[in-house]
């Protein structure tokens, strides 16, 4: 092999691409990781100002006993340096009435909250009885949304004040655009499973299950923050990993890929017989343009909600609410012009200098794309208000910092699963994606999308 001739590329340094990277190269295999940004992680960074610690994208982690991630954490010996979120990071608030309210966490709560009236719990214990959903059956839609599943199995109170509230901060989006069976599997499983899920959740709560392993079941981070994470996977790639170097094209060759990188405003060219795309749905349909349109063409038609999140720094006694959870999601019936806000200083140690509270603002997404694009000193005045109705925030903050992603979150729509088949079918043998609009969003999920990718490469013989 000459210098430039590798046996994969990834384009990408997200969690998606440093997966597959690290994977590709722990098993013994040549690799090449090529990032735009002067950065690796992708949306995963953690910035330190003013005395901040503040996250530009993720701000914690989930992670199940199966997840590769785990694994990976324990082979870095990371951790030793994560943090759990505190008893106070348990607690999650909606705004109704204008009010936060937490949500319920227990039973006994759920019969006591104020989020739903009676008429709306009685209808969510109703579930049980409610037939389920028959694809084959003319008189159900061919696919459901999370608004339809939710309503017809919960009750229009449930979808309305807490699966709606949950859609805004996990996908920013809306229940009315999402498919279920692709955005939340695992529900629709349980209700072909056990006809509901209410009773699927109850038999898997009684069935026998191993000990929790360490860092899952609980929120957690780094005592450095997120980006401790791509730090890692970057030092353990080390020079195989590259930034500042921007792909733009890429053409088949008899033995595989020639693939165009700009870097320092020259061309360079890079040979290797398997390419990763591991950006985004679009910037992957860019670059396959010309080798796979068929590929690329429903891969530019997977939407993404755009965010900007605006870090807050405020005096502790400037802030009236007590801050005592995780964070606030704001229902669309509130109409407000926000998605959530998160307690960052209150979720995690050494956010914030001493006195502080570092907020964080979740503004724009499917509901509302343009204010993720607005103007500083307009989106600073809206987010401003609306922080000072909900939490009685006093004056100006102290710290400000605004972070915008255009293309933040891949919403799984209608017919997304079948879109994912048809591009995959369309694939040309040496083309392989990863990213989060594949398995799932959560950073945890990402990383496992890199990890099938490097699965599929190890199953060809290694090149000499
Ligand atoms: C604001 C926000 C908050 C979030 N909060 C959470 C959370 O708390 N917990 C959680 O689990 N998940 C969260 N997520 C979701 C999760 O962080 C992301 O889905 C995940 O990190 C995406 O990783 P990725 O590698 O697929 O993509 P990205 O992080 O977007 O990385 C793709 C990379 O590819 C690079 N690239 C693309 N094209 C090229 C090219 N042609 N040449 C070179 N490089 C290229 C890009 O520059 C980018 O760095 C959040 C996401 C956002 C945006």
């Amino acid at each position: 092999m000459s210098d430039n001739d590798i046996e994969t590329l990834i384009v990408g340094g997200g969690i998606a691409g440093l997966a597959c990277a690290v994977h590709l190269k722990e098993n013994g295999r040549s690799i090449r990781l090529v990032e735009r940004n002067d950065h690796l992680g992708g949306v995963i960074r953690t910035l330190c100002e003013d005395g901040y610690r503040i996250e530009t994208g993720p701000n914690s982690l989930f992670l199940r006993s199966e997840d590769p991630l785990l694994d990976y954490i324990k082979k870095l010996g990371l951790e030793k340096e994560s943090v759990q979120a505190g008893l106070t990071g348990k607690r999650r608030f909606i705004l109704k009435g204008g009010k936060p309210v937490p949500l319920p966490a227990s039973i006994l709560e759920g019969i006591t909250t104020p989020v739903l009236s009676l008429r709306g719990k009685l209808r969510v214990l109703k579930e049980p009885f409610v037939p389920s959903y028959e694809p084959d059956d003319p008189a159900d839609p061919p696919e459901e949304t999370v608004a339809q599943f939710v309503e017809r199995r919960f009750g229009p109170e449930f979808l309305d004040w807490i699966i709606d509230p949950f859609v805004k901060g996990v996908y920013a989006s809306s229940p009315e655009i999402l498919s279920m069976g692709d955005t939340f599997p695992k529900l629709t499983d349980m209700e072909d499973r056990y006809g509901s899920i209410i009773r699927g959740a109850l038999a898997m709560q009684w069935a026998p299950k191993p000990s929790p392993a360490p860092l899952t079941r609980s929120i957690f981070s780094f005592s450095e923050g997120m980006g401790r994470l791509p730090k890692a996977f970057g030092d353990f790639l080390g020079t195989d990993a590259g930034t500042n170097a921007d792909v733009i094209g890429c053409t088949r060759t008899p033995n595989g890929f020639r693939t165009a990188l700009l870097f320092e405003d020259e061309t360079y060219y890079l040979h290797s017989r398997h390419v990763v795309l591991a950006g985004s749905a679009t910037q992957a349909s860019e670059l396959l343009q010309e080798i796979s349109p068929e590929a690329g063409g429903p891969l530019s038609e997977i939407p993404y909600a755009p965010i900007a999140v605006v870090s807050m720094g405020f005096a502790r006694k400037n802030v009236s609410h007590p801050l005592d959870g995780f964070g606030l999601l704001v229902p669309t019936k509130e109409r407000r012009k926000i998605l959530g806000i998160l307690f960052s200083s209150s979720l995690f140690p050494g956010r914030a200098p001493e006195n502080q509270v570092l907020l964080t603002v979740f503004a724009g997404g499917m509901p509302n794309p343009k204010l993720a694009f607005t103007f500083d000193e307009e989106l600073i005045d809206i987010v401003g208000r609306e922080v000072e109705s909900i939490l009685g925030t006093k004056g100006k903050p102290d710290f400000l910092r605004i972070q915008r992603w255009e293309g933040a979150i891949p919403q799984y729509t209608l017919g997304h699963r079948s879109r994912i088949e048809r591009i995959m079918d369309a694939l040309p043998e040496g083309i392989h994606l990863a990213g989060s609009y594949l398995s799932g969003v959560s950073v945890s999920q990402s990383f496992t999308s890199g990890i099938d990718a490097a699965k599929k490469i190890l199953s060809f013989a290694p090149r000499d």
